[in-house]
């Protein structure tokens, strides 16, 4: 029987994915490596719109917030982290694993960052940097990254460090035109690769930040693997895992020949949730401006929400289920990857099918259609 992978991370892979890593290695300080790595950084830099280089760790996206804290960490820096869910609370607690002392605000899961809210928490605490997740994977929350920075004070402005582990590639995040100065993400969300990499971008403003300061990591030290990605022929000071490269080199170029690929994903993430809404489900995220495009969480009133979770596992078909503070309170659908019309179509008859054939609208699938085709 086929399974049907709808978790958020890992996603399933492409054909051409899969298969560009099953080819026999090279050696990773050979021509044949620096020219694959040298594509895939430049493929990084179209997708982030970036100049600057993208660090590549062996890592899944959890390595790259800690070698985002590893760096910019440590006795004496103060850091507010508003975080919205469990993922937000976790680079909050990495980051103060390394040193700095955190203010911490909370968001209530399931609504975003108040543009308002992080910039008043700068002002009146004058820290120096600020923690934010992008895609709150927990919650199907995308966070207007772009507004809360540009609501931070001008002055003192501090170093903005974002998670963007469920949220680059499923929405556009552009650091350079946005403001960010760091962005950690990783290669089995909407890169739609195995897991296993994990990526650091940095803002030049970031970069000057740690010139004279120690990374506390010796693996992590972000420094280093930016002095090995030389123009002519980027390599890594550690061996590198050749075959994610290749795959990730496939899945790139899947991304970036689809010049819809962002408008896609909220386009299938909207049918989804007509869908959804008109089978009975109640979306987690009630304002639309704030709903993922990559991973949508909803429960069924009056219901156990655990019970469609298992009968869908029961038919093949693997979605999953709520994470910290939301576990038993929602069940967590992702589509990251090129979901279109019929994997939709997919999701919502086998969701049918776990209510027992009942709907509350029976035309859940000409509104899901619709605003499919709107
Ligand atoms: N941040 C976010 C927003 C995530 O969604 C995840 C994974 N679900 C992580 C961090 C942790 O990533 P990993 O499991 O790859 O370490």
């Amino acid at each position: 029987m086929n399974r049907y992978l709808l978790t958020p991370g890992p996603v399933p892979v492409s054909q051409s994915v899969a298969s560009a890593s099953a080819v026999q290695l090279v050696s990773h300080r050979g021509a044949a490596y620096r020219e694959l790595f040298a594509g895939v950084l430049s493929k990084l830099a179209a997708l982030l719109k970036s100049s600057g280089p993208t660090i590549v760790l062996p890592s899944s996206g959890t390595g790259a917030l800690e070698a985002l804290s590893a760096n910019f960490s440590r006795p004496g820096v103060l850091a507010v982290s508003v975080s919205c869910g469990t993922f937000g609370d976790r680079f909050r607690e990495i980051f103060a694993r390394y040193g700095a002392d955190m203010i911490n605000v909370d968001v209530t899961p399931g609504t975003g960052v108040e543009p308002s809210a992080a910039a008043e928490a700068i002002r009146r605490s004058q820290a120096s940097v600020l923690l934010l997740t992008m895609n709150e994977t927990s919650t199907g929350v995308l966070n207007p990254i772009a507004d809360i920075i540009a609501a931070l004070p001008a002055r003192k402005r501090p170093l903005v460090l974002v998670d963007g582990v469920s949220g680059v590639g499923v929405a556009p995040c552009f650091p350079e035109e946005q403001g960010i100065d760091g962005l950690a993400f990783a290669s089995q969300k909407g890169l739609m690769t195995a897991p296993g990499l994990g990526f650091v971008w940095l803002s030049p403003r970031a970069w000057k930040a740690i010139d004279k300061e120690n990374a506390a990591s010796y693996y992590f030290d972000l420094k280093l693997h930016k002095k090995y990605m030389k123009a002519d022929g980027p390599e890594n000071p550690y061996t590198p895992p050749v075959s994610l490269i290749r795959s990730l080199d496939a899945a790139l170029d899947e991304i970036l020949a689809e010049p819809e690929w962002f408008a896609l994903r909220a386009r299938a993430a909207r049918s989804l949730a007509a869908g959804i809404e008109a089978l009975g489900f109640s979306m987690f995220v009630k304002d639309k401006k704030l709903r993922s495009p990559g991973v949508t969480a909803f429960s069924l009133p009056g219901a156990n929400i655990g019970s469609v979770v298992d009968a869908l596992r029961t038919m093949g078909v693997e979605p999953a289920g709520g994470v910290g503070e939301m576990k038993g309170k929602v069940m967590r659908v992702a589509h990251y990857n090129d979901v279109r019309w019929p994997e939709i179509s997919l999701i919502l008859g086998s969701l049918y099918a776990a209510l027992g054939g009942r709907s509350l609208d029976p035309e859940f699938m000409q509104r899901a259609f619709a605003a499919w085709e709107a």
